[in-house]
């Protein structure tokens, strides 16, 4: 049997209020909404459900506000046995909320305001240093200030612990975070947006994390929604691993499920990379037929007897 992986997660928290309409309104137009929910969500916070419910121990580092939202944030979290130990209560700013416009066709638009995650301080990484050495693997997302991540990505590397880069939202990467990456794992927007590739085919795919080695990261998997996610590791193996044929309702959290899986399945060494693909494949399979991020995240019972 796999050993338990010891994960810590630095990210983002949010309140996720999913606004369902049958389309985007245009510019001017006023429509009705055809439902409203509150639940979980912030990439931090869904990698780390994902990863918990695949089994492992999850530290998270991150901020909430003093409000009602960061309360049922803490409380969720806790529910899935993460530990939230290094989430401070930020008293100045809002837990972060993102606003989901969810469309008859299974797409979504995201609105986001940052709210407490982009207060994330120095000390707060310093605080957790006993925790990220200690840990199997770190995973950032870009919810959070970048110079964080390089300052705990740093203690990672120079601790022997891998890091796990998921480069969402798209944005331009400073190449000293590059250099300290393991594993970047961005879907064809953001790999598009750190490239300049135009990602759409098997040639595009391997010239693109060829691309983000020669930039200094390690191993690079392609996410690649309905087509499933490409990979290419140091040593150079590299696979296309399709996706699981389904009916998508709602995309949210399918990526996310998919790095959380993987944090959590992953070797140290990656050397069970296509087996560890394959299961986020499924996992994130799983998440796409249901709404809302954190309740269609499954577990490992849920992913292994599909
Ligand atoms: P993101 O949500 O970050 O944009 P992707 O859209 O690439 O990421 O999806 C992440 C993973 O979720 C894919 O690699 C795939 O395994 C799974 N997935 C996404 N959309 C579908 C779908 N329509 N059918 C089956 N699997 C999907």
């Amino acid at each position: 049997m796999q050993k338990r992986k010891n994960v810590v997660v630095l990210g983002s928290i949010n309140a996720d209020i999913i606004l369902k309409l049958a389309r985007l309104p245009k510019p001017g137009e006023t429509m009705k909404l055809q439902g409203f929910e509150t639940a979980g969500g912030g990439k931090g916070a869904n990698q780390a459900i994902a990863a918990a419910r695949s089994s492992s121990e999850v530290h998270f580092v991150g901020r909430v506000g003093a409000d009602a939202y960061g309360k049922m944030m803490c409380e969720l979290l806790q529910k899935d046995g993460i530990n939230i130990e290094h989430i401070k209560t930020d008293a100045n700013n809002p837990t972060g909320q993102a606003y989901i416009l969810l469309q008859d066709s299974g797409e979504n638009s995201i609105l986001v305001n940052s709210g407490a995650n982009v207060f994330i301080q120095e000390e707060d990484v310093k605080d957790a240093r006993y925790l990220i050495e200690k840990a199997d693997v770190i995973v950032a997302q870009f919810e959070v200030p970048i110079n964080r991540i390089i300052e705990a990505f740093k203690m990672a590397r120079a601790a022997g612990v891998s890091t796990i880069l998921n480069p969402a939202p798209a944005t331009k990467v400073p190449d000293k975070l590059l250099e300290l990456t393991d594993l970047i794992t961005p879907n064809e927007v953001e790999a598009e947006m750190l490239t300049d590739i135009h990602v759409d085919n098997p040639i595009s795919q391997r010239n693109a994390a060829r691309m983000l080695q020669a930039k200094g990261v390690k191993n690079v998997i392609l996410t690649l929604g309905s087509e499933g996610a490409y990979y290419l590791t140091e040593n150079n193996q590299e696979q296309a691993v399709p996706a699981f044929k389904v009916k998508a309702i709602d995309t949210t959290g399918a990526g996310d499920t998919f790095i959380g899986c993987l944090a959590a399945k992953l070797n140290p060494n990656f050397d069970n990379i296509s087996q560890a693909v394959h299961y986020a494949n499924k996992a994130s399979s799983l998440t796409v037929q249901k709404i809302g991020a954190i309740p269609s995240i499954p577990t490992e019972k849920e992913v292994t007897r599909r």
